[in-house]
């Protein structure tokens, strides 16, 4: 089910949202697949698959994963698996779009807001030293576990253009559904599979739900492909999908970033 009557504003002016009414270019359903974690081996393949259809991929990693003291999270972001900052250089030199994911990969929820902030500000300092092109007025902060709170948001906010957190899929006001024109600092929702498993089927159902629909921004989160990462998407299916929606022309795909800006 989409959440479609969004509109999130944060509570102080000089954070405010204004979402006016925007045709991009003619198309009326805005689709970003946000890739979290930073896989080396599935998001390269996935910049390959963005790059044969003229696309930016939507990339967001984690700060340590690479440094000799990165323990593994959880079964599936292994230290092994992840790639490092020369990876994401050279995909920023071909184009796509890499994003602070999180320093460490914690709920930042369910630790001190002290702890938590530091954390965000260790984050985005080692972006801004070891990533190239990194510009705070243009970052996108992806919470880990897409788990949040206002605190949080208004922190990152003061100093960043966009954060994306849990639940619920920007559109327009109540008025139209068109793609919401970014302008300002922006707090963005999106999709999420909440199981481990392939989320081939339930991507299909999100974005056939969401084709059905007026319009406007679906953000859709993802990790790795095939074996990799939570819920992963199948090469196969995901080129085949992007293919498809290329030729849908209602539909924009485009990196949360590059659309900000
Ligand atoms: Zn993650």
């Amino acid at each position: 089910m989409i959440r479609r009557d969004f509109i999130k504003t944060i509570g102080a002016a000089s954070l405010s949202t204004s979402i006016g009414r925007y045709h991009n270019e003619g198309k009326t359903h805005l689709i970003s697949f946000s890739f979290d974690d930073g896989f080396k081996k599935s998001f390269n393949r996935v910049a390959e698959i963005h790059e044969n259809y003229g696309l930016n991929a939507c990339l967001n990693v984690i700060a340590t994963a690479h440094l000799p003291n990165f323990k593994a999270i959880d079964e599936w972001i292994l230290p092994e698996l992840m790639g490092d900052f020369n990876n994401w250089n050279s995909l920023i030199a071909r184009g796509h779009e890499v994003m602070p994911h999180t320093w460490e990969h914690l709920n930042l929820t369910k630790i001190s807001e002290k702890k938590a902030k530091k954390n965000i500000d260790k984050c985005l300092d080692y972006f801004s030293t070891h990533l190239d092109g990194y510009d705070d007025s243009k970052a996108v902060y992806n919470y880990a576990y897409n788990a949040s709170n206002n605190d949080l948001d208004k922190h990152l906010l003061q100093r960043i253009r966009a954060i994306r957190t849990g639940g619920w899929i920007v559109l327009n006001d109540t008025q139209s559904n068109d793609i919401p024109k970014p302008k300002g600092k922006m707090k963005l929702g999106c999709q999420m599979h909440f199981q481990p498993d392939n989320c081939d089927h339930w991507i299909e159902d999100q974005v056939n739900t969401y084709l059905s629909s007026k319009g406007g921004w679906l953000i859709i989160n993802l990790h790795g492909l095939d074996d990799e990462g939570w819920a992963p998407v199948s090469t196969k299916y995901y080129d085949g999908m992007l293919k498809k929606l290329m030729e849908e022309p209602k539909v924009s795909i485009k990196a949360v970033g590059e659309y900000l800006s």
